[in-house]
């Protein structure tokens, strides 16, 4: 099979990869319905990660379970499955209390740009919708994965001044007090400090984006007054509950893609997000 590959700075390759296999009785193994490119592959694929070797891509998936191993019980073969980017049995300690993405025995799927994937502890991780979908459902569906999920663990005012003009028009919307919650979804330094500084005393920040060279100021924190919780979004909590929403019609973040790509051009899928020619793209094997 072919597959997305990252050699380098703005270097995606579809070439060919191994056809994964089950390795563990827990394991699955995936025929993708649908796959995207995030925000947070543009990090590594602008060079702001390094990238060591030729590394596969893609964390975000859905679709129709082909094979298990011996040990799965919860899904089988045919069924349509969605999963999080971080693979967890869902009944450790972590999982347990909420927080899958951090579970004990988390795995990183790295490598779902592809026609096919091996998705780790399986009976954790995976979560079926009632039927196999209709073809115009599975973009909604896709955004569970990651994006979706990951907005459902932040919140839902957006400001688009930055900076301190951004601060200055949030205290216009709370009569000069700061907002009760905010969210940041970016990760730099700037969004960060522009978040806690929007937050009134005794408010919450949530930050889910991937931080990069934050650094916070312990006394200016100290005098903020802020809750400060992140991480990233334990995806696999609100999967039966998401996947209920878009079942049914209440909630359509499948609008989030506005451009859809054949597998094959996920260079082209890249490219125009890193040139924000889209907001994110699908990508179809
Ligand atoms: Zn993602
Ligand atoms: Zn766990």
């Amino acid at each position: 099979m072919r597959g997305a590959v990252l050699y380098g700075p703005r270097d995606v390759r579809f070439e060919e990869r191994e056809v994964p296999k089950i390795i563990k009785p827990t394991d699955a193994i995936i025929r993708i319905s649908a796959t995207c490119v995030c925000g947070s592959d543009l990090w590594p694929y602008r060079g702001i990660n390094p990238i060591p070797q030729p590394t596969p891509m893609g964390h975000e998936y859905c679709g129709i379970v082909e094979e298990v191993g011996s040990a799965v019980t919860s899904i089988k073969p045919g069924q349509f499955v969605i999963g999080s980017f971080f693979a967890s049995d869902n009944n450790c300690p972590n999982c347990q209390i909420g927080y899958q993405s951090s579970c004990q025995h988390k795995e990183f799927v790295g490598d779902a740009q592809a026609p096919v994937v091996r998705i780790p502890l399986a009976n954790g991780t995976l979560v079926a919708t009632p039927d196999v979908p209709s073809a115009d459902m599975i973009p909604s569906l896709l955004t569970l994965s990651d994006v979706m999920g990951t907005g459902w663990f932040a919140a839902t005012d957006i400001v688009p001044e930055r900076g301190d003009e951004a601060v200055a028009r949030v205290k216009d919307l709370t009569a000069g007090i700061g907002a009760d919650s905010v969210l940041e979804c970016v990760g730099t330094h700037e969004s960060m400090a522009q978040a806690i500084r929007s937050t009134r005393p005794g408010g919450s920040v949530g930050y889910v984006g991937v931080p990069h060279g934050v650094e916070l100021n312990g006394e200016k924190l100290f005098y903020a007054h802020v809750h400060l919780h992140g991480g990233p979004a334990p995806v696999r909590r609100y999967l039966p509950e998401l996947i209920d929403l878009v079942w049914n019609g209440k909630i359509n973040p499948g609008k989030v893609f506005d451009l859809t790509l054949p597998l094959d051009q996920v260079a082209e899928g890249y490219r125009a997000m890193d040139e924000r020619r889209a907001i994110k793209t699908l990508l179809r094997p």
